[in-house]
């Protein structure tokens, strides 16, 4: 066999038809003598597993059928062949047939006509010819049997049969199924492909609502292009049949029952969108345009922009939510999921009937960013799922600049990641608004259905450049030549429905010059646009706005009650065998609980939640092993060592208590974090709590802590109550899992925009999460989370503390200090408190006083200067950390403490006692980490020399 055959056969077949028969020749053959068979075959057999030879002798055979049928399972999931039974030759090619019919459904949608402009390349596919199974153009006209074909007959000539196939899977919609393992829901693709042939007879009312949506789709494109000429608007124009797909898709969910709509875009057709889907007043966007519009807050450029409407559908009004973003590509995806997780909570909805999400994706981030496999690996997961997503990816087979297969990309398809969860994808070309339509209304069929994610790769161009300014054909000329002569995709519908007698030219420019004159007077363009929307499809975020963060909160809760639900914690299921280690957790709570023993870290968090569920707010934790806790303080999950079952003693409060949702994630923070900042902005009445496994792991998801968590509320007025649990401390442990870097949220703090605390005592982490729902402010919290501080046995509260306190933004001196006696001042965050407590009491040390600053940002300028002011005679003041001098709150906070210094002691400058600066967060040798702590101490303690 020649070289190129072999890795023909090899790179296109699915080793269908009569492949496997042959196949299994040479292998008898090269079982005789491995020399009758050619090189590139003995290699590939002498790779196969082998039977243990002394058995039988045909005990070979096995493996390698079992690998063959591997390869091609999809073509005997359907009807399994005996090669013994074939006798005749009408039943052997019979067989070929069904084989064939196979090949077609496998890889149909590599011959199907997809690209608009007619440059894809492709592949030729051997499977899908006659003489590759054994058939010809001769037996044409024979019946023959088309088993599972949807044809509407058993019988039909071979003829009719790949007409059938012909344009079922390779038209003008791809599709791709066969790579899902679950036998019914291929079965249900090939139904509905084939019964339909991919293309349904649609009604002449049908037709013409699509050259309708067309016409708005372009009419507002060309508006804008002339009124407002070279403005960057990131038109949709060459993907115009996105405006129809979405009208269908909102149409179809909306007669299902569905209530509200989440839908995540980029920038490209973001404006149409909003337009002409969303229903956005057309004089607004002009108004933008025009840099009219008033500013609420520091804003976005008009292609981040959300926006919320209600539209009409047959199944009643439903909600929409075109999420904001920013220009950090798909990005958004997970926002959405989160959102609609957090709207589906709400209503009770498990299945994800009532609120749909939408996730649209350009073709080059689609396939090039790794969030995408991250938010695919949520979709089933119990935290995360939400019924499945309708992803389209508006594919203009260019990345900006980068449309060469070879650099944008390693794989066939831009959608091919979506394989990752089995996601079917339908390939469609998006100058057929008929198969788009269809597309739609399989997808979301198939969501209905099965409650999973499914794809439509809407093939399309990008009339334009990269933006309105920006000239293409200096990188893509051979493309922008083509789309120069390329009719738009209005026209070209416009021009079939004409020579259908579907509609007149007069009634095509009337639908024109409609569009046109509602721009002209700035109206909405959606005709099923609610003008007064239910408030009820969605959360009143009103009493969360406008509040400061000094807004005070009673965060105390009755000292008996906070007992009685101390004491409901403990109880478990009969029988319920608890572990070991784990069971004396419990009693130790409970002697905290009976006052008997001081209360450590685990019992505070746990009693904050416990206390929040009981006075009715509802919380939700998620992250890298939350049920335990990385360094097993939690234990919110209790596992029975007889059966595995789980118990979580905090959905157990009370009766009719709001749900505890508390799940370990998936191993990632990008899309995990993005997930509860969606989940977050969308739930003001609870607690939402993401902790990550380590706190330097949230490096991972930088982009959503830049461009939502600690701007969103500027850039878009969305308010965010999210708690990030980062742990961080020195303890030695090396450069990673030591840092948090605290710095990198420091310097992102300006404006009141996210609250950072370093809380040091079990008190306050019950505290501060209490505040954190209690209080109307919704402000993003990022905590400084303690490791060794679990377990410290000076790091203890009692449960007064808990019955009585609050959050203290600084805590003063705790030893009972004369205060004139002080000369030194030292101010601190976190677990270098009780490195410095424990050595000024073992030094005897009268006259340093220690300060904790608990919460750094928004700093707490007036409750720092009450605290210093009573040291009048203090003559010096140092900020201590552990962090490396250019890391830690040094740079970032010192010019606060100053502040407060020069209000009490003007003159005063604030000293530095930590480590010198360094490239690595930490020491990798315990040596030196000792040796550097030794240093800094004394130095903080006047110890040296
Ligand atoms: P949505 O359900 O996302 O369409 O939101 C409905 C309305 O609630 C929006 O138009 C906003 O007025 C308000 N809203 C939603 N989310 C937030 C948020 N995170 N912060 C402040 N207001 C919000």
């Amino acid at each position: 066999m020649h070289e190129q055959t072999m890795e023909q056969l090899w790179s296109t077949s699915q080793l269908a038809g009569g492949n496997v028969a042959y196949i299994e020749e040479l292998y008898e053959a090269y079982l005789k003598d491995p020399g009758e068979v050619p090189e590139e075959w003995r290699n590939y057999f002498d790779q196969l597993p082998r039977a243990d030879e002394s058995v039988t002798v045909d005990t070979p055979h096995k493996p390698v059928r079992e690998q063959f049928l591997l390869i091609s399972k999809n073509q005997h999931r359907n009807r399994p062949v005996s090669q013994g039974s074939v006798s005749t030759e009408h039943e052997r090619k019979q067989v070929q047939v069904l084989q064939l019919i196979n090949a077609y459904r496998g890889r149909g949608h590599q011959h199907a006509a997809l690209d608009p402009l007619g440059l894809m390349e492709r592949q030729s596919v051997p499977d899908l010819d006659l003489h590759f199974h054994g058939l010809s153009k001769a037996d044409l006209d024979t019946r023959f049997q088309s088993g599972s074909l949807f044809i509407g007959q058993d019988e039909a000539t071979l003829k009719e049969i790949v007409d059938a196939l012909e344009a079922t899977y390779c038209g003008t919609v791809g599709s791709e199924f066969m790579h899902i393992v679950n036998t019914a829901e291929q079965r249900w693709f090939q139904q509905r492909l084939e019964s339909a042939r991919s293309h349904p007879k649609y009604s002449k009312e049908v037709k013409l609502h699509l050259l309708e949506r067309l016409t708005a789709a372009e009419g507002l494109e060309k508006y804008l292009g002339s009124r407002y000429p070279g403005v960057k608007r990131f038109g949709l124009e060459g993907g115009e049949s996105l405006i129809p797909l979405m009208d269908e898709l909102i149409q179809r969910f909306g007669s299902y029952g569905a209530k509200e709509i989440v839908i995540g875009m980029a920038h490209r057709g973001r404006l149409n969108t909003l337009i002409n889907t969303l229903g956005k007043k057309t004089s607004d966007l002009f108004n933008e345009f025009e840099g009219k519009s008033e500013y609420q807050s520091h804003g976005d450029v008009k292609y981040h922009q959300g926006f919320s409407s209600n539209v009409m559908t047959s199944g009643g009004e439903v909600h929409l939510a075109l999420a904001f973003n920013p220009s950090h590509l798909e990005i958004v995806s997970p926002v959405v999921e989160g959102s609609v997780r957090a709207r589906q909570d709400r209503r009770g909805d498990t299945v994800g009937e009532l609120v749909v999400p939408i996730s649209m994706h350009g073709d080059a981030a689609f396939a090039g960013q790794g969030v995408v496999m991250e938010t695919f690996q949520l979709s089933q997961t119990r935290a995360y799922k939400t019924g499945g997503t309708i992803h389209i990816v508006i594919n203009n087979q260019v990345g900006f600049t980068t449309s060469k297969r070879e650099d944008v990309r390693s794989t066939e398809y831009c959608t091919d990641v979506a394989k990752v969860i089995e996601a079917p994808i339908l390939h469609v070309n998006g100058d057929d608004p008929e198969a788009v339509l269809f597309a739609a209304q399989i997808a979301a069929d198939y969501r209905r259905e099965f409650k999973k994610d499914v794809v439509i790769d809407l093939v399309c161009y990008r009339r334009r450049g990269h933006n309105e300014a920006d000239e293409p054909s200096g990188t893509q000329p051979i493309m922008y030549a083509q789309i120069k002569k390329q009719k738009t995709t209005r026209e070209l519908y416009a021009a079939k429905l004409i020579a259908d007698a579907v509609i007149s030219a007069e009634g095509v420019k009337d639908l024109e010059e409609e569009y046109r004159k509602a721009l002209d007077e700035g109206r909405h363009v959606v005709k099923s646009l609610v003008k007064e929307p239910n408030k009820e499809l969605f959360v009143d975020w009103t009493p969360y706005l406008g509040h400061e963060w000094t807004a005070d909160a009673d965060t105390s809760f009755d000292l008996q009650a906070l007992q009685e639900l101390s004491n409901k914690l403990l109880e478990v299921p009969e029988g319920f065998a608890v572990q070991r280690q784990v069971g004396k957790i419990l009693e130790d709570r409970g002697r905290m609980g009976a006052g008997a023993s001081p209360i450590n870290w685990g019992y505070a968090e746990t009693m904050a939640y416990a206390t929040l569920l009981k006075e009715g707010y509802p919380v939700r934790i998620t992250g890298q092993d939350v049920g335990r806790g990385t360094f097993s303080h939690r234990h919110a999950v209790l596992h029975n060592q007889k059966d595995a079952s789980r118990y979580v003693p905090l959905c157990h409060v009370s009766e009719n208590q709001p749900a505890f949702d508390l799940y370990d994630s998936l191993l990632s923070e990008e899309a995990v974090l993005a997930f509860e900042y969606g989940y977050s902005t969308t739930t003001p009445g609870g607690l939402v709590v993401w902790e990550a496994q380590f706190g330097d792991f949230a490096n991972g998801a930088q982009v959503v802590f830049d461009q939502f968590i600690s701007s969103g509320e500027h850039k878009w007025g969305r308010l965010c109550g999210l708690t990030m649990l980062l742990p961080h401390g020195y303890e030695g442990q090396g450069p990673e899992h030591s840092s948090a870097r605290l710095e990198r949220y420091l310097q992102l703090c300006a404006e009141h925009n996210v609250q950072i605390c370093v809380p040091s005592t079990p008190a306050q982490v019950y505290h501060m999460l209490r505040r954190q729902v209690i209080r109307p402010v919704r402000k993003p919290l990022v905590v400084m989370s303690p490791k060794s501080l679990l377990r410290h046995k000076l790091a203890t509260s009692t449960l007064e503390e808990l019955a009585e306190g609050r959050f203290q933004t600084v805590i003063n001196e705790i030893d009972e200090l004369e205060t004139q006696a002080v000369r030194r001042v030292l101010l601190c965050s976190g677990k270098v408190y009780y490195d410095l407590l424990e050595r000024r009491r073992a030094e005897e040390i009268n006259d340093i006083a220690i300060v904790r600053i608990e919460q750094l940002y928004p700093f707490p300028h007036d409750d720092l200067e009450e605290v210093l002011a009573p040291y009048t005679n203090m003559e010096e003041i140092f900020w201590v950390q552990e962090e490396p001098k250019n890391m830690g709150a040094w740079y970032n906070s010192q010019h606060y403490m100053q502040r407060a210094i020069n209000n009490l002691k003007p003159g005063m400058t604030l000293n530095y006692a930590g480590r010198a600066a360094s490239a690595s967060p930490a020491a990798g040798y315990m040596a030196l980490h000792l040796a550097q702590l030794e240093q800094y101490i004394s130095e903080a303690l006047d110890l040296q020399g």
